[in-house]
C-alpha cells in the first residue's frame, strides 16, 4: 500500500479522529479525502462552529488538544469568561485559539465563501496535506429527541445535557434538500478504498449517509469499503452509540452496526473481545476482521490502520 492508495475516510468527531491520527501514519495525507459530518454545526455568539470539522482538522494540523482530542492544545479561556459576562454562564467550551478559527470561518462565510471552500482555507493554513470535505455546503440540523421532551439541536443534547436521557428519535433536518459537497461521491467512487470510521452511526455517520446519493456511491463501491465497531464488548467506547443503538432498537453489538451499514460495507472490523459475531456478520455478506480495536495510543491506531489497509488490498 503506501504511496499508491487514495484512501476516503467518512468521519464524526473524536473517535474518528483518534483513528486518522494512525492512519496518516501509514498513508501520506496528500493521498487521504476525510468528509466530515455538519449535523452538529451549531451558531455560539454568531459564530458558525463545525465541531467535527475542526476536530479533524486540527487532528490533521497536529494541534489538537491531547488530552480531550477536541479543542487545540495549549488553550486559554479568557474570551469565553468575558463572554460570560454578557451572555450568562456559557455551556460550550470555545477556547480563545479556537475562536479564530470560528471567527475566521464565519466571516468567509458571509463573505460569500462556501464552507467546502472555507474549510479547504483553514486546513491549507494550518499546514493539513490531506483534504478535509464537509459533507455539504447546505445546513443540516440533527436533533435527538429523548422520552417525553421535544426534540433538541444536538450540541444541547451532547454537551450542554451530557447525552443523557432515553434517545426515542434521530431527526436530520434539512437532509432531504442538502446536497452532498462537490467531491464528496468522486471521493466515495473514485478512492481505493473507504473507511467509516469508528464513529456514532447515528449522529456522525447517520447524517453523511443520508445525503443524497452517498448510499448508492458506497454500494457500488462496497467490496472496497471497510467500517470500524464503535461497539466494543457490548458497548460504546465513548458517548452515547450504544444508549442510542439501545432506544432505537437495535442489537448493541458488532453485528447490530453491520446490520446498519448492510449493503454499504463489504468489511467490518470488530473487536476481538467480540469474535464470537464473527460468523453471524458473514452471514450477512460482510466480511468480519477480529483485531485489537481500542486506539489507546497513536501507535494502536496506526495499527489499526494496517489492518484496515489490509482488509482494503486483499
Ligand atoms: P465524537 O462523539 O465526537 O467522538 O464522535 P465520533 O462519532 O467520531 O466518535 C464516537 C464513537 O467512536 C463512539 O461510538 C466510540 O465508541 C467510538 N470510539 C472512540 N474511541 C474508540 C476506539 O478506540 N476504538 C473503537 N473501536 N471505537 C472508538
Amino acid at each position: 500500500m503506501g504511496n499508491r492508495v487514495t484512501i476516503t475516510t467518512l468521519a464524526g468527531g473524536v473517535g474518528a479522529a483518534k483513528f486518522i491520527r494512525g492512519l496518516v501514519r501509514r498513508i501520506p495525507q496528500k493521498n487521504l479525502t476525510v468528509i466530515v459530518n455538519t449535523g452538529d454545526d451549531e451558531y455560539f455568539y454568531g459564530l458558525h462552529v463545525s465541531p467535527d470539522l475542526d476536530t479533524v482538522t486540527y487532528t490533521l494540523a497536529g494541534v489538537v488538544n491531547p488530552t480531550t482530542g477536541w479543542g487545540r492544545a495549549h488553550e486559554t479561556f479568557h474570551a469565553l469568561e468575558a463572554l460570560g459576562q454578557f451572555y450568562g454562564k456559557p455551556w460550550f467550551n470555545l477556547g480563545d485559539r479556537d475562536l479564530a478559527t470560528h471567527l475566521y470561518r464565519t466571516e468567509r462565510l458571509r463573505s460569500g465563501l462556501s464552507l467546502v471552500e472555507v474549510t479547504r482555507e483553514i486546513a491549507q493554513k494550518l499546514g493539513v496535506k490531506a483534504r478535509v470535505l464537509p459533507m455539504s455546503n447546505d445546513r443540516v440540523h440533527t436533533h435527538v429527541k429523548l422520552r417525553g421532551r421535544p426534540p433538541l439541536p444536538f450540541q444541547q443534547y451532547f454537551v450542554k445535557g451530557g447525552a443523557r436521557g432515553a434517545v426515542e428519535a434521530i431527526e436530520l433536518r434539512g437532509v432531504e434538500a442538502a446536497r452532498p459537497a462537490q467531491g464528496v461521491l468522486e471521493a466515495i467512487t473514485e478512492a481505493t478504498g473507504v473507511i467509516l470510521a469508528p464513529s456514532n452511526p447515528f449522529v456522525s455517520l447517520g447524517p453523511i449517509l443520508a445525503l443524497n446519493g452517498v448510499r448508492e456511491a458506497l454500494s457500488t463501491v462496497r467490496s472496497r469499503v471497510v467500517a470500524i465497531s464503535p461497539i466494543v464488548g457490548g458497548k460504546s467506547v465513548k458517548g452515547p452509540a450504544d444508549a442510542m443503538m439501545r432506544g432505537l432498537g437495535h442489537e448493541v453489538s458488532p453485528r447490530g452496526v453491520a446490520r446498519l451499514y448492510q449493503n454499504l460495507i463489504g468489511v467490518l472490523i470488530l473487536d476481538q473481545v467480540d469474535r464470537h459475531y464473527a460468523d453471524s456478520i458473514e452471514q450477512l455478506g460482510i466480511k468480519p476482521v477480529i483485531a485489537d480495536t481500542i486506539m489507546a495510543t497513536p501507535a494502536k491506531a496506526a495499527r489499526l490502520a494496517d489492518v484496515v489497509l489490509a482488509a482494503i488490498d486483499g
